[in-house]
């Protein structure tokens, strides 16, 4: 099929599936069907889901389309969004991904580390200005404290007692690990019984050991990550999951990672949500060694998150943009393709900005809300964990269906 242009490509939200669905291979559609009859994506078989993912022309609209009438029917008309604040206490470590442009090295002269006071003055900051959660994690320096990361929480909960701490990747669960020799779940365990209320599904990128030899030789393996999730589910830690595409990998690896994913929730049902990281690839060294494409076309941005709503469907109803790694527009085409959250304030992100991205380090609530006001669907800050919804505008102004139709995992 031929591909389509952007503009094509940006006109989906306009479409309903009674339009696309006369224009799509047989194949495709009944797979498409398949999923919005029982909306459940582990009724699609693997070659079905490889299909899905590897679809073009005509078809990706029908991925789109599809995949915002399952939102629609799952997640309702909410767009939720959570009040938080970003603080990487830390851009020293030595482990070399490639894809990385915050790390340092300890002697650059850009390099920082803040106090245990500084992070909880910063937590403190947020909680006054409406943050309930702080997402905490940097990067890993040679020779820190062996609890260290369990001071850091003691710090934040003890200068900002109600804060959610969402904090450490699977990776500096491996290295806290290492510093204090202790078996991983006792090591989660402290961590929870510190303050410790949720854990970043982060450094997962591709969850194949030889795609990960290519972004970074010293990061944990696949096998460790999936063993840290698992552990901290069964811990009571819950976590986020997410995939960095648009690099080296290929669209089998993204049917695979969400397959692994659903496998995980299965077991653990410990996933807050599914997030979709576009590869920010301007100022990394993945890139400028020839390594990597140059992240994502407008079609994968669109194609990855509609196939995370249909392939985990029934599994992880929040499917999350992630609004630095996108721009404001093309975080808005993804929630119209499946995706129903959009992440977190920040009010400090420096991690995509470093690699190059350029949508801004902090998007205010009133912002979110009137992005969200833009689509035609109706803003509401939640928490962390998606227990608590708060709509933003008056219940009198929306229908008695639209009011009805949120449902929450
Ligand atoms: S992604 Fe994290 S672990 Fe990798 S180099 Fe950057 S800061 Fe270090």
């Amino acid at each position: 099929m031929p591909a389509l242009t952007p503009s094509e490509l940006e006109a989906f939200p306009a479409l309903e599936w009674s339009d696309v669905a006369p224009r799509l291979s047989p194949a495709l559609r009944s797979s498409l069907e398949k999923v919005l009859e029982t909306q459940n994506g582990a009724t699609l078989s693997l070659e079905e889901s490889f299909a899905l993912a590897n679809a073009d022309g005509d078809d990706v609209l029908g991925l789109l389309v599809a995949a915002n009438l399952l939102r629609s029917e799952l997640a309702g008309n909410l767009v939720t969004y959570v009040v938080n604040r970003n603080i990487n206490f830390t851009n020293v470590c030595f482990v070399g991904c490639k894809f990385c442009a915050f790390s340092r090295g300890p002697r650059e002269s850009d390099a920082y580390f803040l106090s245990f006071d500084q992070v909880a003055q910063k937590a403190v900051e947020a909680w006054q200005l409406g943050a309930t959660e702080v997402c905490i994690q940097g990067g890993l320096p040679h020779g820190l404290p062996p609890f260290y990361y369990r001071d850091i929480l003691r710090a934040v909960k003890n200068a900002a007692p109600r804060m959610h701490i969402h904090a450490f990747s699977p990776m500096e669960i491996v290295y806290g690990v290492e510093l204090t020799g202790m078996p991983l779940a006792d090591y989660l365990s402290m961590l929870r019984d510190n303050g410790l209320n949720t854990l970043p599904g982060t450094a997962a990128e591709i969850l194949d050991d030889e795609v990960r030899a290519i972004l970074s030789r010293n990061k944990l393996s696949t096998a460790q990550w999936i063993e840290v999730i698992r552990t901290a589910h069964r811990c009571g830690i819950r976590t986020t999951s997410t995939m960095m595409y648009g690099h080296t990998e290929t669209p089998a690896h993204w049917v695979r990672q969400m397959l692994l994913l659903r496998e995980i929730q299965q077991e653990t049902g410990g996933f807050t949500e599914f997030v979709p990281l576009g590869f920010v690839h301007q100022n990394t060294l993945l890139f400028h060694q020839g390594l990597a494409r140059s992240g994502p076309t407008l079609a994968e941005h669109l194609k990855v998150h509609a196939l995370a709503r249909l392939l985990l469907a029934g599994s992880i109803n929040n499917i999350q943009v992630s609004w630095v790694k996108l721009n404001r527009k093309l975080s808005q085409l993804c929630l119209h393709a499946g995706a129903n959250d959009y992440g977190g304030t920040l009010m400090e992100e420096n991690i995509s900005r470093e690699a190059g991205a350029t949508a801004g380090q902090y998007t205010s609530p009133e912002d979110f809300q009137s992005l969200i006001l833009e689509m035609g669907r109706i803003p509401a800050e939640r928490n962390t964990t998606y227990t608590r919804i708060n709509l933003k505008l008056p219940v009198e102004a929306f229908t008695a269906e639209e009011a009805l139709s949120a449902e929450f995992a």
